[in-house]
């Protein structure tokens, strides 16, 4: 690898935090794209020509600033959970690990403030021991880091109650441009929304402020059905009713369960499984509410043991096609949102169309005040042509695709927001470097560009 500018950037940032080695080149220009097929076979061979490793904000403003003078394409990486490339660096130049940004600045009653590679497991921790909580998190809270949520993720454990991160679960986030000079921006309110999911391609953020929960005390379940349609009925049920504080509804048609090794004494053969994190006080009322709906609780966690060893939520939101991949590395997934009112019908006609070539996950949610179901459902891979006839089945039927299969910003369903955040684009990133390739580029040609 010589690219040139290695002794520049050394000069610049002093050895430390510059990474050249094959070894830390593969490892971090590397997330969960392999999810994919579609992504594996057009995303392993990327990578980037150094990493760098900031501690301070400062140090990412000299970063940006070697980037813009010598017009290197930079890429932003927290953990490296993502699952559609968005961590990789398609156009190689520069990978920024931000996981040694992780100092927790201020815990405060409703909010925290943080630097961007604080992990969410981390800070989770840290507000429950001061009797909060995070509002939403994903299932790799483990290791994602606040900065990678909330540009690549959109929402999980919590969303049943919160919403996702475009919901008010981020209150402001700091943000350097990427210009030869940065500038420094602090943005809340509506603002944010250019932001939020950006893959990193509008801006660096450095530091985040997000709001916190009091802390509940979670028993975690899990109801056997043997009948699919009554574990849909009794989640959505659960889901309505206000009264009992949730954090997860997760239900999974058979026979997803049985790709769940460790929970395998506790999975009934041939049953849906509807996995739960309640709160301990309600548990008597959501067992007579599964009992009225035919299930069955064949699994129970008190509070007392809440992480404690693998929770119920390792097998959830995305956990569900990773525990199925590795049983079946054939199987990949995609993100669909039901319709709340014909969630039922929609599902019979993908069971009747396509069997078990499409397993059912669903989460469900709270999207702009509603309660609904959104689903990962798992396919089992045969064809990029069949993948997207199913996406167009879905679609027809009026399932909500957001197709994981891409690695654009502009073309992965979360469209709203896809002008303005371009817009900002063009204004925070005029050399076009942060995230090539997940955006509409000037370099990639009219084709490429969202119409502004
Ligand atoms: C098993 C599994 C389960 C998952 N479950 C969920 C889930 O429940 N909900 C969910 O939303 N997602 C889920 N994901 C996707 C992913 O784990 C989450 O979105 C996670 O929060 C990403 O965090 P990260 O630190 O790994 O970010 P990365 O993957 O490192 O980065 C994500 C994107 O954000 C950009 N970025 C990172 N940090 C910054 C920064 N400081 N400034 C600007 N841009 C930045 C990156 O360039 C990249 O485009 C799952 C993935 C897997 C593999």
């Amino acid at each position: 690898m010589a690219v040139g500018w290695e002794k520049g950037l050394i000069d610049r940032l002093g050895p430390e935090l510059v990474r050249f080695d094959l070894d830390s080149r593969n490892r971090l220009s590397k997330d969960y794209y392999w999810y994919s097929p579609v992504l594996k076979k057009r995303l392993s061979h990327k990578i980037a020509d150094s990493i760098v490793i900031p501690n301070h904000e400062q140090d990412v403003v000299q970063v940006l600033s070697f980037a813009a003078e010598h017009r290197i394409p930079l890429t932003v990486r927290g953990a490296g959970t993502g699952n559609y490339g968005q961590a990789v660096p398609i156009r190689g130049g520069m990978v920024m690990d931000m996981s040694e940004m992780n100092r927790i600045m201020d815990i405060g009653d409703g909010y925290a403030r943080v630097e961007a590679g604080v992990r969410l497991g981390t800070l989770e921790r840290e507000a429950r021991r001061r009797e909060q909580e995070l509002r939403i998190y994903p299932s790799t809270f483990e290791k994602a880091t606040v900065g990678g949520f909330v540009c690549g993720g959109s929402g999980g454990i919590g969303s049943i109650t919160w919403g996702s991160l475009w919901d008010g679960n981020v209150l402001e986030m700091t943000i350097l441009t990427m210009e030869i000079t940065p500038k420094k921006l602090v943005v809340s309110g509506r603002e944010l929304l250019r932001y939020i999911h950006n893959y990193g391609t509008n801006g660096v953020v450095t530091e985040l402020v997000i709001p916190l929960a009091r802390r509940t005390e979670w028993a975690q379940a899990i109801v056997s059905f043997p009948v699919f349609e009554d574990s849909l009925r009794f989640a959505d049920a659960l889901s309505k009713q206000d009264a009992v504080k949730k954090r997860l509804v997760s239900v999974n048609e058979w026979p997803i369960p049985k790709y769940f090794i460790p929970l395998k004494n506790v999975i009934l053969d041939g049953h849906a499984a509807v996995l739960l994190e309640v709160e301990e006080g309600s548990c008597a009322e959501v067992e007579s509410l599964a009992e009225r709906h035919r299930g069955k609780r064949t699994y129970f966690v008190p509070a007392s043991n809440y992480r404690k060893g693998l929770g119920l939520s390792n097998f959830s939101w995305n956990h569900t096609t990773l525990w199925a991949i590795k049983t079946d590395p054939e199987m990949t997934y995609l993100q669909a949102g039901f319709d709340p009112n014909h969630f039922i019908e929609q599902t019979a006609r993908i069971k009747s169309e396509y069997g078990d070539e499409v397993l059912l996950h669903y989460e469900w949610v709270r999207h702009a005040g509603t309660v609904m179901p959104q689903a990962l459902p798992l396919v089992s891979f045969t064809t990029e042509e069949r993948l997207y006839e199913i996406i167009e089945f879905c679609r027809r039927i009026g399932v909500r695709i957001n197709d994981p299969h891409t690695w654009r910003l502009d073309a992965g369903g979360r469209g709203e927001q896809v002008i303005s955040m371009w817009k900002t684009k063009l204004e925070n990133d005029p050399f076009g470097l942060l995230n090539p390739g997940k955006f509409g580029q000037p370099n990639d040609g009219p084709d490429a560009l969202p119409s502004v």
